[in-house]
């Protein structure tokens, strides 16, 4: 099997060297991954300036491409340029941080895996629950069974998925859930500061609620109470059940 190998935080990060080494058990793997960390860039691509890419070695052998770009850009630049033939399967990870939510749509690691989607690949993106000390290579070890299961289970390639990993602690993870993304909104907030010339900046931070309850039956509790989640996902952003419902309305020019 070719597998395709992208993320979001970087060709040198762990998570992507862990998934790498565990993902070589099931075949070839070609890792195209961007040059720097490009987390929450979610499916941008380049296409106002050209897209550098080169070589990266590692033990004096070729790892991969690093791409000055976004996973999206990676995928594409690996599918039209880079693979001479098509992978089988796409993945994404492992993303340093749970993708689940509405997270899940700012995500460069998920936006990896649709565009191995639009390419008819079986794509799916791999993150872990952001722990005191991420374990990446337990973590691939837990994922890539997982992988052969959803490969074993899809009648067609273009299948896209998401999986979640819990934080590593001790008897963690307890199963493996397939759940919906959650579609509440984070604690988010603005953080204002002053920089030294006076001028005031700011930071995107998430505020953890606690008082608040997790949406039920969603990855995002499902993460939170040490399951591995996995969930289906598809790009058509049409409603379809208000298409129909607004077909038989009446449009006037
Ligand atoms: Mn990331």
């Amino acid at each position: 099997m070719r597998i395709l190998l992208t993320n979001d935080d970087g060709i040198y990060a762990p998570g992507l060297e862990a998934l790498h080494d565990e993902l070589l058990r099931l075949g070839s793997v070609d890792v195209v991954a961007p040059s720097v960390e490009q987390s929450g860039v979610s499916h941008s691509i380049t296409y106002l300036e050209p897209l550098l890419a080169h070589e990266v070695f590692r033990h004096g052998r070729l790892f991969g491409r690093a791409v000055r770009g976004s996973p999206a850009d990676c995928v594409k630049l690996a599918m039209l340029q880079i693979c001479n033939t098509p992978p089988d399967l796409v993945v994404s990870g492992i993303n340093a941080g749970a993708n689940t939510g509405i997270n899940v749509l700012y995500s460069g690691t998920v936006a990896g895996a649709i565009e191995g989607a639009f390419f008819g690949i079986t794509s799916i993106a791999v993150s872990l629950a952001a722990g005191d000390q991420p374990d990446y290579p337990a973590a691939a070890r837990l994922a890539v069974p997982l992988i052969e299961q959803v490969l074993a289970g899809e009648s067609r390639s273009g299948g896209l998925w998401n999986m979640n990993l819990p934080e590593m602690r001790p008897g963690w993870p307890v199963g493996v859930k397939t759940l919906p993304m959650g579609l509440a909104r984070y604690g988010e907030a603005m953080e204002r500061r002053i920089d030294p010339r006076g001028r005031p900046y700011f930071w995107t931070t998430t505020i953890v609620d606690t008082s608040h309850p997790l949406e039920p039956g969603s990855d995002v509790e499902g993460v939170a109470e040490g399951y591995v989640t996995l969930t289906p996902l598809h790009f058509d952003l049409t409603d379809r059940r208000r298409l129909q419902e607004v077909a038989s309305r009446e449009w006037r020019l």
